[in-house]
């Protein structure tokens, strides 16, 4: 790997911190044998008596919504109905009534979710958590919010907002919600910062497939009693109960940010620049990596000019985009500047420093890179992590990949958490199995995971199941049949 120069010892450096930019423009274990039908419209019928008819919808009934998620593979399915809960008690009734007549049920959050997890059975009902809403608790003494499962991102942002407080776990999508997080273990941006969900969630209240409702963890950090089920449960994708309640941390809300974007010559520059920028003493809120095709892309997406000058738009091979923050502003401008001249030590072609309108259209650019993905016609997309170190083996591996089967992949990527995200364009479904499978592949062999926050769901399920220890796999299955004896609890996902 490259390093970047010391900053003492790079006169040029020093020298282009004056040039620093303002740019003022703008194999199951669960057979599932359900009776089908009969079992299912047993169901549907028994839970409109006990839950009233509001909250049960049947046949016609049903918006296409519930039929998907976000992945672009998955194929829709429409379920037998949607059950609309208010509360843990009705979570227990369809859970008992679905345990006593062999009836799939799948959670749903907000179906954003990438890899078809919120995708129903053939024969199943969705659970959906969007009447429970409620923002239960904002505790300042103990810096938690306690939130119902169906409370969106968004949502929760603007409650806290309004004390001063924030949730830092920011995945792109805000209309996503915190059940559906906490079932996918969601990540996003500042987790360079502040974690994935696993590191924010202190407590759960869930269902067991069977009725019982768990409480595990609350308003503490420490604890060290006996297995831990909240971290169990979280990632889990509906698979081993339904979420009711979370308990997550919050924390006092910045007040000053500084948004930079950072062109690199080469990516052994940018893949060098990371370590040094952890190693500089803060800890940037967002350090993501663009290509510059994807750049351009975002950027027409949100009418975004950056400013960036014609020669370093034609020299980058892709841009850092890094975003400080802080509570107050001396702090802010000393890390600013030296941050800036560490990127110059690394290679950096230019260090863009956005003013507040062109910062918030790139994050809001960056968010939309999988809307464009998806308008430009991509067919699959890759969450892969690797150690940070490979990230350079891992781009120039997945080139090589790219050309030999003749399939245009684009890149976005956290980064500074080792987490790349590719578009995947190749229509031959046969051929594009073999691109997933060999980039996949590649991540694990350099020491990485196949999904980091998008999940396994329906849709990168046989990848897991060629590509991951069989002995993990087998546990997994031990641990599923513990919690959900008839695999009644979104069967066919994960495992
Ligand atoms: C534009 C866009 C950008 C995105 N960016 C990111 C990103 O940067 N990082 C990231 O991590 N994700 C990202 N996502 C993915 C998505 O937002 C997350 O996966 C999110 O966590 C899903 O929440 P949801 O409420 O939509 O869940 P859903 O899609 O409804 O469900 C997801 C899974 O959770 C289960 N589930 C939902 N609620 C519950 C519950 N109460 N109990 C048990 N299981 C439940 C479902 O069965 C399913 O398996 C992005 C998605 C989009 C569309």
């Amino acid at each position: 790997m490259r390093r970047c120069r010391s900053p003492e010892t790079s006169a040029a450096s020093l020298g282009h911190l004056g040039a620093l930019t303002l740019v003022m423009s703008t194999p199951n274990v669960h057979v599932i044998t359900m009776t089908g039908n009969a079992s299912t419209n047993e169901m549907i019928s028994r839970l409109s008596l006990l839950l009233g008819e509001d909250k049960v919808r049947s046949g016609n009934g049903i918006s296409e919504a519930y039929s998907h998620d976000e992945a672009l593979t998955a194929t829709p399915q429409i379920p037998k109905a949607v059950i609309f809960v208010e509360s843990t008690a009705d979570v227990i009734a369809v859970v008992r009534l679905a345990d006593e007549l062999s009836v799939p049920i799948t959670a749903r959050g907000s179906g954003t979710g990438l890899s078809g997890g919120a995708i129903p059975h053939e024969s199943g009902v969705v659970v959906s958590f969007e009447r429970m809403t409620n923002v239960l608790e904002i505790d300042k003494v103990n810096n938690v919010a306690v939130v119902e499962p169906g409370v969106t991102l968004g949502a929760l942002d603007e409650v806290l907002a309004g004390h001063g407080l924030v949730y830092p776990v920011f995945p792109g999508e805000l209309s996503g919600s915190i059940g559906g997080n906490v079932a996918t273990n969601a990540g996003g941006m500042r987790a360079v910062k502040y974690g994935v969900t696993r590191h924010q969630v202190l407590g759960l209240e869930f269902v067991l497939a069977t009725g019982e409702v768990i409480r595990s963890g609350g308003k503490y950090v420490k604890s060290s009693s006996g297995y831990d089920l909240t971290q169990l449960v979280i990632g889990s994708e509906g698979t081993l109960a339904l979420v009711t309640e979370v308990t997550v941390r919050v924390y006092p809300r910045p007040k000053y940010s500084k948004t930079m974007l950072v062109p690199f010559l080469h990516i052994e520059d940018i893949s060098s620049s990371i370590p040094a920028i952890l190693a500089n003493g803060t800890t940037p809120l967002v350090l993501e990596y663009i290509d510059t095709l994807g750049l351009s892309a975002m950027s027409t997406k949100v009418g975004l000019n950056l400013g960036v000058s014609p020669k370093i738009k034609e020299s980058a091979t892709a841009y850092l985009f890094i975003i400080l923050e802080e509570m107050d502003l001396q702090t802010l401008e000393a890390e600013t500047t030296s941050l800036s001249q560490l990127l110059f030590s690394c290679g950096a072609l230019e260090v863009y420093l956005l003013p507040e309108p062109s910062a918030a259209k790139l994050l809001e650019a960056r968010e939309a890179a999988f809307w464009v993905s998806k308008e430009h016609g991509a067919n699959d997309i890759v969450d892969v992590v690797i150690p940070r170190s490979e990230i350079p083996r891992y781009l120039n591996e997945a080139q090589r990949i790219a050309q030999t089967s003749a399939t245009f992949i684009s890149g976005v990527g956290h980064v500074g958490d080792g987490n790349v995200h590719f578009s995947i364009y190749q229509p031959d479904p046969k051929l594009r199995d073999k691109v997933v499978m060999e980039l996949l592949h590649l991540g694990l062999t350099l020491g990485g995971s196949i999904s980091a926050e998008h999940g396994i769901g329906s849709e990168k399920r046989k990848y897991l199941s060629q590509l991951e220890d069989p002995n993990k796999l087998e546990l997994m299955r031990r641990i599923k049949q513990a919690f959900d004896p008839k695999g009644i609890l979104n069967p066919e996902k994960v495992i």
